[in-house]
């Protein structure tokens, strides 16, 4: 039997599609197990401020589908200081909360195994973010919606620019990953991809377009990392142009539409399962540690362990074939 009587649920950092679908999760399974939940409003902020709302099984109708989070979130810079954590954790206290469940990226990660070590609450992280750039699951909750999100875009741009026979750079989300722009740019047939872990000269990139040209290609999509090494889609553009102005060139900058929308399936799914195994990993005892997905199986993983590796998620069979099916 779990010592556990009432659980805090929050979304912290950068909000991702299926944050809601977890929400809805973690509140169902702690209800089926007697336990009160409470909605902490906007992550560690709201336990700042003392802001907190009780959860029953009907607060959570009708959001399994929602993008963005009815918790809402923050970035909050008073939280990483001795002061902020105090007043946090005394709100908690008082509310009576006795164990925590984060969703959020590594930020928040952080925050919670800090808040975890300091004051001995148990805690629990679920992995959303769209950039899947953390270790201890193969994907994160948002990644899969925002890849959906991002190949709509392709398909509608790829019909214009094959009309008139131009060249995209389409600039996606990643400032350190590139596991979008790789994703995205293989489902929606990209000529090219620029990655912020592997560097693409600008050389290279023409060589690849004048063959695509050579070829009778009657369009060409590169798509862009924000954090590739070359700068930004539009700096890309105008280098590019400076040597091959085989088409016409136009920049696309999709930006923070990848970060919305109704989940897919496979967000809605994972979210689920995730939040549940949460609330049961807290129950059978667990701390300060990550719920994620290998393979087809929920694992969980230390937070330490998380915050301290590094995984490379671009599978090198999918930068192989990314350049042949290119070509
Ligand atoms: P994400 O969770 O998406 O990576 P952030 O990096 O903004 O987003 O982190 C979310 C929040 O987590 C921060 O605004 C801050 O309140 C908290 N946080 C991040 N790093 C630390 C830290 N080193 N110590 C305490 N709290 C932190």
């Amino acid at each position: 039997m779990s010592s556990i009587k009432k659980i805090g649920v929050f979304t912290s950092g950068g909000d991702a599609p299926g944050m809601n679908a977890c929400i809805r999760a973690i509140v169902r399974t702690g209800i089926y197990h007697n336990i009160e939940m409470v909605g902490v409003i906007q992550g560690y902020q709201g336990m700042i401020d003392n802001n907190f709302i009780d959860m029953n099984s009907r607060s959570v109708s009708n959001i399994l589908h929602l993008g963005g989070t009815i918790l809402k979130t923050a970035r909050c810079l008073e939280f990483k200081t001795e002061e902020g954590i105090q007043k946090a954790y005394d709100h908690v206290k008082a509310k009576g909360i006795d164990a925590l469940i984060a969703i959020g990226g590594d930020g928040t990660a952080t925050g919670a195994e800090r808040f975890s070590k300091t004051f001995g609450i148990p805690v629990i992280c679920v992995p959303g973010t769209i950039d899947n750039d953390l270790y201890g699951s193969d994907f994160t909750l948002g990644f899969d919606t925002a890849n959906n999100t991002v190949i709509q875009a392709i398909d509608k741009i790829r019909d214009t620019a094959d009309s008139h026979d131009r060249l995209f750079f389409i600039e996606v989300m990643g400032r350190d990953s590139g596991c979008i722009a790789l994703r995205s740019g293989i489902a929606g047939g990209a000529e090219a991809i620029l990655l912020p872990e592997k560097e693409t000269g600008i050389d290279e990139l023409i060589e690849k377009l004048e063959t695509g040209a050579k070829n009778k290609k009657s369009s060409s999509i590169v798509i862009i990392a924000e954090g590739d090494k070359n700068g930004g889609a539009y700096d890309v553009a105008r280098r590019v142009k400076e040597k091959f102005d085989y088409y016409d060139t136009k920049v696309t900058i999709l930006g923070h539409l990848q970060r919305g929308g109704s989940p897919s399936s496979f967000d809605r799914i994972l979210a689920s399962r995730l939040g549940y195994a949460a609330v049961n990993a807290l129950l059978e005892g667990q701390t300060r540690k990550m719920v994620g997905l290998r393979g087809n199986a929920i694992v969980t993983t230390p937070l330490e362990e998380a915050l301290n590796q590094k995984e490379f998620k671009l599978e090198q069979d999918l930068l192989d074939m990314a350049i042949i099916l290119a070509i």
